[in-house]
């Protein structure tokens, strides 16, 4: 007979297990499919996760997950969802040739990074190209180190950075600041360069060539990336979407509900912006307010109590 779970989880990286653990802890029946590719994949150390700076992705990830298995109330599947669809109270998640049924389902698949099309700068992602200086900022040893625009948001990037070592600013034409702005780069000593980027290159160091044959020698180059769910399910069972200066993301209430009774959603895909303590903290208040959800009709709910 088909199982029936209480929460079906898509997405198994730090949001989703998050979200897992206290859906197991709760003493309910729950299936995690994952597919396996997290974002931070391309970077070899996370750091500002407390009690795992420094850390590799993969061991924080597999760590965790080692600790979810022990629960036989958790199901894992390693897998891609292919789609979700709500009838009635019941959600129905198809993979491959498998069809899942749950009561809630969690969307925690994350988002994929668009990076301006600069030959070499997709290579160098989370090596020396990097979309935040907290996570990668301190071990680049006080640069210099550089902005790339990629639309005017990029001037928050670029007068956070500069506590982080000298910084320029490259606006690729991508936007020009105004006096106002201009004033602001000048009080954090920021360089502003207006020729365009060419090419990234290097491996230790991130080399930015200019139209112009200049080569930039920096440290690291920050860049923010547009970001989109990494896939549609959320948007086809018709979840609200909502939209950040640097991309997409699934609107989400303060416990982490979409706008379709039943569906919640964390991490990246549910924030403007994500870290992997983010994520957890997303994923575990999901987690908690859908095993709510399953007893107590209606949120909010009184934390703890
Ligand atoms: C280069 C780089 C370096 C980073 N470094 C740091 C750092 O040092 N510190 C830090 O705090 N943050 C860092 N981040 C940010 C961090 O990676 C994200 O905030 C974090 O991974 C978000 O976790 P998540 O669980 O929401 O999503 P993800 O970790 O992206 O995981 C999403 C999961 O969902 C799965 N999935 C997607 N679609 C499906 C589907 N249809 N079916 C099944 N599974 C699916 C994916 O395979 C993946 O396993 C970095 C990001 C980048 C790009």
């Amino acid at each position: 007979m088909q199982t029936t779970y209480d929460v079906i989880v898509i997405g198994g990286s730090y949001a989703g297990m998050a979200a897992a653990l206290q859906i197991a802890r709760g003493r309910r029946q729950v299936v995690v499919i994952d597919a396996g590719v997290r974002r931070n994949r391309f970077a070899e150390f996370s750091h500002g996760v407390l009690g795992q700076d420094g850390k590799s992705p993969t061991a924080i990830a597999e760590q965790a997950k080692a600790q979810l298995l022990d629960y036989p109330n958790l199901t894992w599947r390693e897998g891609v969802a292919d789609s979700a669809e709500k009838s009635g109270d019941l959600f129905t998640v198809t993979s491959g040739n498998e069809t899942l049924i749950g009561k809630r389902l969690i969307l925690a698949t994350g988002v994929t990074d668009h990076l301006p099309a600069i030959p070499g700068l997709q290579d160098r992602w989370g090596k020396t190209v990097f979309h935040c200086p907290y996570c990668h900022g301190y071990e680049l040893n006080q640069g210099p180190l550089g902005v790339l625009a990629t639309s005017e948001a990029s001037l928050h990037q670029a007068l956070l950075i500069p506590d982080w070592g000298p910084t320029t600013l490259f606006t690729n034409n991508c936007f020009t600041p105004d006096d106002a702005q201009l004033q602001q780069l000048a009080a954090r000593n920021v360089k502003i360069e207006p020729e365009i980027v060419r090419e990234i290159a290097g491996e230790q160091a991130a080399i930015v060539k200019l139209d112009n044959g200049r080569l930039v020698e920096l440290a690291g180059l920050f860049v923010a990336s547009l970001t989109q769910p990494s896939n549609r399910i959320a948007q086809d069972l018709g979840c609200e979407i909502a939209e950040s200066p640097v991309g997409f993301y699934v609107k989400t209430d303060e416990f982490k509900q979409t706008s379709i009774p039943g569906v919640f959603a964390c991490g990246d895909l549910g924030r403007p912006m994500g870290s992997v303590t983010f994520a957890i903290g997303d994923g575990a208040l999901a987690g908690f307010a859908t095993h709510r959800s399953l007893i107590i009709d209606g949120l909010p709910v009184i934390a703890g109590k």
